[in-house]
């Protein structure tokens, strides 16, 4: 009798814990695809109006080249580390985007490069601040992860363990860009003390590169790399190689790469809670993001956004600025866009 009870105790327990939630519209996936990838390049005041065909297309283009680039590693039964490394270095090679090639200017007229990596199997991680002459930023994070006994290196130690690593470097007039350069010159017109491009500057847009993947293996791994805040001053390094504000990934629940005013994204430790919202308040990938940007950060004053993806290839891409480019891809499935509303 005792027994009968403590059964039908048990399977209604199980019952309601099956139970669909009523208040959520999402749908969310449980078996996972053999592979996922999302990409931002960067959120902001991206609007149609400040935008020409041509130039949308353009960065559509890349945008699909990087998936590309991500796809055919992890459909060859690649790494996530490697599907995000390689996805990245065609971002950062393009002038498009503020990072590697397309990086924004400091105050005093330099390029200073930072960026993240981290892998959701063992919370590996690493991260470089502040470097000037190496041409893919994300492999500098990668091989700090790797192949050092840190998690974070910035400046000169960055750059000699990057030439020990043998690591591509260049000139620092590698990253000089026409545009980029017009805007420094544009901000510091306005006001010296001015931190930021004014809203209605076309280059008022944070154009940090991240990419998040998932491998065959169930293996998550994030990277994030950017040239920072154009007229940043005193070496000034922002959220994006900052573990568990620009980048997060562990397989248990999300991997995260963030984009926006990175002094925000640090102190609110977003990519970090959104993991910790699943993690301990059982909240899907969407609610999770959307909370984190569209409520918490929003209520702070904070601008930017996310894209992420869960250990079942779920994707959220959430961001409180007018646009953010994304995109993301799963075997035979791919979306771009670009503005807030579809496009
Ligand atoms: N988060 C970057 C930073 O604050 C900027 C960006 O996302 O464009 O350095």
């Amino acid at each position: 009798m005792i027994k009968n009870i403590l059964f039908i105790c048990s399977m209604l327990l199980i019952m309601t814990q099956c139970k669909p939630k009523e208040d959520s519209q999402e749908t969310v996936v449980t078996e996972r695809p053999e592979y996922a990838i999302v990409i931002h390049g960067g959120a902001g005041t991206i609007l149609p109006e400040n935008m020409t065909p041509d130039l949308e297309k353009q960065y559509k283009d890349k945008m699909n080249e990087a998936l590309d680039m991500g796809e055919k590693v992890l459909a060859a039964g690649g790494t996530a580390i490697e599907a995000v490394e390689k996805t990245i270095h065609i971002m950062e090679d393009s002038p498009l985007f503020n990072a590697g090639k397309g990086a924004v200017f400091t105050n005093a007229g330099r390029n200073e490069l930072d960026a993240s990596f981290m892998e959701g199997e063992n919370m590996n991680a690493g991260a470089i601040g502040g470097v000037t002459n190496v041409k893919h930023p994300i492999s500098l994070a990668r091989a700090v992860m790797e192949k050092s006994d840190h998690v974070m290196l910035s400046g000169e130690g960055a750059e000699t363990f990057a030439a020990e690593q043998g690591l591509e470097l260049v000139e620092p007039e590698y990253f000089y860009t026409e545009r980029r350069w017009n805007a420094l010159q544009r901000i510091l017109s306005e006001d010296e003390n001015k931190t930021e491009l004014s809203e209605s500057d076309p280059d008022k847009k944070h154009g940090t590169v991240g990419c998040v993947a998932l491998d065959k293996n169930g293996n998550i791994a994030a990277g994030t790399s950017t040239g920072g805040m154009t007229n940043k001053k005193y070496g000034r390094i922002g959220d994006s190689p900052i573990i568990g504000a620009g980048t997060y990934a562990d397989n248990n629940t999300c991997g995260v790469s963030s984009t926006g005013h990175g002094e925000y994204f640090i102190r609110y430790t977003v990519a970090r809670d959104i993991a910790a919202l699943m993690e301990f308040k059982g909240m899907t990938l969407e609610e999770a993001g959307d909370y984190v940007i569209n409520k918490r950060l929003v209520e702070k004053g904070g601008t930017g956004g996310v894209v992420a993806l869960d250990k079942n290839g779920n994707i959220a891409m959430p961001f409180n600025t007018p646009g953010m480019y994304r995109g993301y891809a799963k075997p035979g499935e791919r979306e771009l866009a670009i503005y807030k509303v579809a496009d």
